[in-house]
């Protein structure tokens, strides 16, 4: 199962809780999954089309426990849309009718604004701007594995109700950010801490443990990472400059010899030939007496200079 299909789960089957945030909740998932259809003589009848069967139930329950809409919606799945199954929920006319005249609230003698429009009180409550956006991302939104990218997108059709989750994200303390993709608005998130503070504002707490969890995993691995290719250019470093230090020795024992050096460089130059994969601090180590880091530095610039010199008077 996807991360997104998981949230999803977790969130449909949260316990339901005041009437206010009942409504914000259905309020959301009418704005992004719920269609109108004309029946003729002026009758409208609503329709719920989602992906997922899951949400449709959370939509169902909604509709009966904040509305008392029990009235045996009629439940169909679709043939493949692209791929994927759709299923619908149908109202009955007159629920349709009684459903809109109350999630338009403010927008009183209007047909259908519960689809366009967002009731204003619904920003003054805490509890109901968080049952919105939890109602949003059900219908309308979906999470990238963490595992794989930190990203939470939006979906929708208006502009309006796009500015709406902006500012609803806002007051919860997540900058969201907009693009648009074939006609749609996007509002996405893009940071591991907004999307806690996502999915903790919707109320998900098992995908906040979850999160966390990948979140130590992902720093792990990264820190794992820096220290590997830190560790590999070093050791580059160190390889290509023995290299250049055999490269000097060579040349002194092959047109002098190293028994012309004097003792303790001599001491040096052997050592290093026959170590030619230690550091610096290592190699001095093994001179006696021990030589400190800078001491080995010292020497191996003097035996530098010196095949030098031999190469100018050759
Ligand atoms: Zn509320």
């Amino acid at each position: 199962m996807s991360f997104s299909t998981s949230l999803k789960q977790e969130l449909v089957a949260l316990p339901l809780e005041k009437t206010c945030c009942m409504a914000s909740e259905l309020g959301a998932l009418t704005a992004c999954c719920a269609s109108i259809s004309l029946q003729g003589r002026g009758r409208l009848q609503m329709v719920y089309t989602t992906h997922s069967p899951s949400v449709l139930k959370r939509i169902f329950t909604l509709l009966k426990q904040g509305y008392g809409i029990g009235g045996a919606p009629r439940l169909s799945s679709l043939s493949n849309f692209g791929g994927m199954k759709q299923y619908q929920l149908r109202l009955s006319v007159e629920d349709s009718r009684s459903l809109m005249r109350s999630l338009s609230g403010d927008h009183k003698g209007a047909h259908h604004p519960a689809l366009y429009s967002v009731p204003s009180r619904i920003v003054r409550r805490i509890c109901c701007r968080r049952a919105w956006i939890r109602g949003f991302f059900l219908g309308c939104g979906s999470v990238l594995d963490p595992r794989k990218g930190y990203r939470a997108e939006f979906v929708m059709d208006g502009a309006q109700r796009a500015d709406y989750l902006v500012r609803l994200l806002k007051l919860g303390g997540i900058e969201a950010l907009r693009s648009e993709r074939r006609g749609n608005v996007i509002i996405y998130i893009r940071q591991g801490d907004a999307l806690f503070t996502l999915f903790g504002l919707m109320g998900a707490s098992r995908a906040v443990m979850e999160l966390e969890n990948i979140r130590a995993e992902n720093s792990l691995r990264e820190s794992l990472n820096r220290v590997a290719n830190c560790d590999t250019s070093n050791f580059r470093k160190q390889v290509s400059a023995a290299q250049q230090q055999i490269e000097h020795i060579t040349r002194i024992s092959l047109l002098k010899g190293l028994t012309s050096l004097p003792k303790h460089l001599e001491e040096l130059a052997r050592l290093r030939l026959s170590h030619p994969d230690l550091g610096l601090k290592e190699l001095g180590e093994l001179a006696s007496p021990p030589l400190s880091k800078s001491g080995v530095q010292h020497r191996l610039r003097r035996l530098a200079q010196i095949a030098q010199d031999i190469q100018q008077e050759n």
